[in-house]
């Protein structure tokens, strides 16, 4: 086992990592923006060392002030959390190169999956099977754009092969719509990403978003941790998660799970990664993988008993898998609810001080957060503040508890989607489970009638 990690990444995450790695017996640097400076995660931790000014360019995605911190401090590996660099095939390569483990994947699975293109086909040869769309990248000819349009069959979506976290994406109706939509669309994608190439793939009308958590070490011995429905969305962001997904027969979850597996074991994936998908009339359709821990891990982590984080740094080791398939077991259900600072109505992010931080408790209820009484939520970085995790013996139970955890939850001084989630967890839809990923928009359009 490693003596010393650095976690390279903030908030609520770095604060799991931190955990997990005190379970461990392994020690724990933490790197640390000036706008971080009092977050909980700093203040627990050993040893914290400053990387930078707030804007993450120069703090969180600096990979020469993340790789010199790990030199001063005599780490030997990197945890990359999620978003930041933890996907940034380059950044892995440098990590290795300047000899600490990357507690992930290799780069070179890094860079197949973070390209959705590459990552698409390397799922169809390994018999995952894919939403039906254009053959890799769009080419720049538009009658043959449009004659993969026809044969996919509209609506289409247009996608830039490098997007995340739901951006990068245009839905197209009509053919006239379409050369002007694969163009902007090519446009946004060079800026924010900077690779332009697009793809398209059949718009899906009314699918749920479905996706298999998997672990593999570098033995060649792979697992999935069953499934996770995160199909309640907003712009195409996860707002709440939940583990098993309602209504869907395990025979199938089984049948993708093995999949998934199989598919790792070919690519010779190592570390945790997540099969994303669109699950509609009983089909399941690839859309991309995340080669990293994810921010619902924890659902996962109450219905199976594993310890998703822990589990990631033992493979990063070298040591073997400590459970085999048949050992996973799948008990109860568990919801998240990602809390943000924002405003309920209009969305709009509510940085500044937590005057009243009151986190709620009891059987089968977890917090992850690095916020507290008197912290200062910083406006350089992503919204959400924290998570509340629900388990139970049924989805009922977990409903209930997730209620009355959110009941209890008390934050002043800024605003954040509580009241949103409250009102989610009476919503007679939502109760009744197997809502898809429209669901959410247009519960809010309604609600603003
Ligand atoms: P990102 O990497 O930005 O998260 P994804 O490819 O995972 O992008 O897609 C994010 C979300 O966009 C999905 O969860 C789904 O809501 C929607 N989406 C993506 N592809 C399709 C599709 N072919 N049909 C319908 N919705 C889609």
């Amino acid at each position: 086992m490693f003596k010393k990690i650095l976690i390279a990444n903030r908030g609520e995450i770095a604060l799991r990592i931190q955990r997990a790695c005190r379970e461990l017996g392994v020690q724990a640097v933490v790197v640390y923006s000036e706008a971080d400076r009092d977050a909980k995660y700093v203040k627990l931790a050993e040893e914290a060392v400053c990387i930078g000014p707030a804007p993450s360019a120069q703090s969180y995605l600096s990979m020469p002030a993340i790789i010199s911190a790990a030199e001063v401090t005599d780490a030997e590996a990197i945890h990359p959390g999620y978003g930041f660099l933890s996907e940034n095939a380059d950044f892995a390569e440098r990590v290795e190169k300047s000899g600490f483990q990357f507690i992930g994947p290799t780069p070179e699975s890094i860079r197949i999956m973070g390209d959705k293109v590459s990552a698409k086909q390397a799922m169809i040869k390994a018999g995952v099977p894919c939403v039906p769309g254009s053959e890799g990248e769009l080419p720049e000819d538009p009658t043959q754009i449009r004659r993969i349009a026809k044969s996919v069959g509209y609506p289409v979506i247009i996608k830039a092969a490098g997007g995340g976290g739901g951006r990068g994406m245009r839905v197209v109706h009509t053919e006239a719509a379409l050369i002007h939509a694969v163009q902007t669309t090519k446009a946004e994608a060079g800026a924010a990403f900077g690779n332009p190439a697009v793809y398209m793939e059949k718009f899906l009308q009314n699918p749920r978003h479905i996706e298999i958590q998997v672990l593999a070490d570098q033995h060649r011995n792979v697992v999935y941790l069953g499934e996770r429905d995160c199909s309640m969305q907003r712009r195409h962001q996860k707002v709440i998660e939940e583990a098993p997904a309602p209504h869907i027969p395990r025979k199938l979850i089984e049948k993708i799970g093995e999949r998934c597996a199989a598919a790792c074991k070919r690519i010779g994936y190592r570390g945790a990664g997540t099969f994303e998908f669109l699950y509609e009339n009983g089909e399941f359709y690839f859309i991309e993988m995340n080669t990293r821990v994810q921010v619902e891990h924890p659902v996962t982590e109450f219905i199976t008993g594993v310890d998703i984080v822990k589990t990631q740094i033992m493979v990063a080791a070298g040591e073997k898998l400590p459970f085999s398939q048949r050992q996973v077991q799948i008990r109860g259900h568990a919801i998240e609810c990602r809390v943000n600072a924002e405003d309920p109505f209009k969305f709009t992010p509510s940085p500044g001080r937590i005057t009243m931080w009151h986190a709620p408790g009891g059987p089968g209820v977890r917090v992850d957060s690095h916020a507290y009484t008197n912290y200062y939520v910083p406006p350089n970085y992503d919204s959400m503040i924290g998570k509340i995790i629900v388990h139970g013996d049924t989805r009922d139970q977990a409903l209930a508890r997730m209620r009355t955890a959110l009941g209890e939850m008390v934050v002043e001084g800024i605003s954040t989607n509580i009241p949103l989630h409250r009102e989610l967890m009476v919503d007679a839809k939502f109760m009744e489970g197997g809502t898809n990923i429209h669901y959410l928009e247009q519960w809010l359009a309604a609600r603003k009638r």
